[in-house]
């Protein structure tokens, strides 16, 4: 018989920010640790539900990033994409989509994840943290800033760059509250749509999020971050990023030349990365393909050259 979840906490609130994107908010019944942070900003938790109307196909459980601060105890953010077009035959954005306010679903009480500040570079580095990201891969970002400013009300956000793309203006969430951050907190915030001609009235950075590592726009970009031209290095900065393969691949494969260095073992040894170099790319990963087709030899040596080209003039 299929597994069935014992549920264990409530969807209490869900926002249609468009009929394919939201933020579900979700109240465990065992109340969250009050008075300290109960997660590192960066990581996730898995949530999961049972397919009533199918049973045979039991119950899915799948990860999400937390997009609520750790300092907030009474509920949980997710900010969700429904996925039309999915890999298994049991998806969960399809149940989480029929789920209304009220709901009962289920949650894996720990979260999970070192895709952090404080796992990676340490909330001590200097750098400006650019964060990049494609659609939902934006929540754990949402996170560290709003945790940054729980921590310390009324600082200066000029540390962090938030480079969110989304196919259309619509699809970009928490835009107005990326945009407060910036106007208020100096919060380096550049949002950027693929298909500015569908968006009407958009006036904002046009492209992928990735595009705008292409040389060509990278001082643009360096500009909107708060860099110097030519700044965009591992000396001032450091780069996560979320999403999607397209997103990190490109992200990483365009910034060799700048001598940032991923954070993955694979791709390090490919790239014959010496170990004492640190590495300056982190992400996370929300689907399966290669980062980095490495079965393309011919691919790879270009990347390496890239790469050792870049740290040689160092
Ligand atoms: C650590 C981690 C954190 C994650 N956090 C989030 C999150 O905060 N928000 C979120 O929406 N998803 C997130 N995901 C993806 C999520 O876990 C599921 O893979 C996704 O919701 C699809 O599940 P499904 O069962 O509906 O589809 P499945 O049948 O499992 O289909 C999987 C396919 O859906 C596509 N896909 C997966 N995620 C997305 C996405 N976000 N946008 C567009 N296409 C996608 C990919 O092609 C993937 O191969 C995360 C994944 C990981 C590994």
């Amino acid at each position: 018989m299929a597994k069935v979840l014992e549920y264990n906490a409530v969807l209490s609130k869900r926002e249609d920010l468009t009929s394919s994107l939201g933020i579900f908010t979700v109240v465990p019944d065992v109340p969250l640790p009050a008075g300290e942070s109960w997660f590192e900003p960066g990581q996730y938790m898995v949530l999961g539900l049972n397919n009533e109307a199918v049973p045979e196909l039991g119950a899915v459980q799948r990860p999400m990033s937390i997009a609520s601060a750790p300092e907030v105890t009474d509920s949980i953010e997710f900010y969700i994409r429904f996925v039309s077009a999915p890999a298994s035959k049991n998806p969960f954005t399809h149940l989480l989509w029929k789920c209304a306010e009220g709901e009962r679903m289920f949650i894996r009480p720990k979260p999970k994840g070192h895709f952090t500040v404080a796992d990676t570079v340490g909330w001590d580095d200097p750098r400006k943290k650019v964060f990049v990201s494609a659609g939902t891969g934006l929540a754990p970002f949402v996170s560290v800033v709003r945790s940054a400013i729980n921590r310390e009300p009324g600082r200066d956000l000029g540390e962090y760059v938030i480079l969110h793309g989304a196919s259309y203006a619509d699809d970009l969430g928490y835009r107005e509250q990326l945009e407060t951050w910036s106007s208020e907190s100096g919060l380096h915030y550049v949002p950027t749509v693929s298909r500015p001609g569908e968006c009407p009235g958009w006036e904002g950075p046009a492209g992928r999020a990735e595009d705008h590592f292409r040389p060509e726009r990278l001082a643009e970009l360096e500009a909107r971050s708060g860099l110097d031209e030519g700044g965009m290095r591992p000396e001032n900065a450091v780069l996560f990023v979320c999403g999607l393969q397209g997103t990190i691949g490109a992200t990483i494969e365009r910034l060799l030349e700048r001598g940032f260095v991923p954070d993955d073992k694979k791709l390090r040894k490919a790239f014959e990365v010496p170990a004492d170099t640190p590495s300056s790319i982190f992400y996370e990963q929300y689907d399966s393909d290669p980062v980095v087709d490495l079965t393309d030899e011919g691919h790879v040596a270009v990347l390496r050259d890239t790469l050792h080209a870049a740290l040689a003039e160092r």
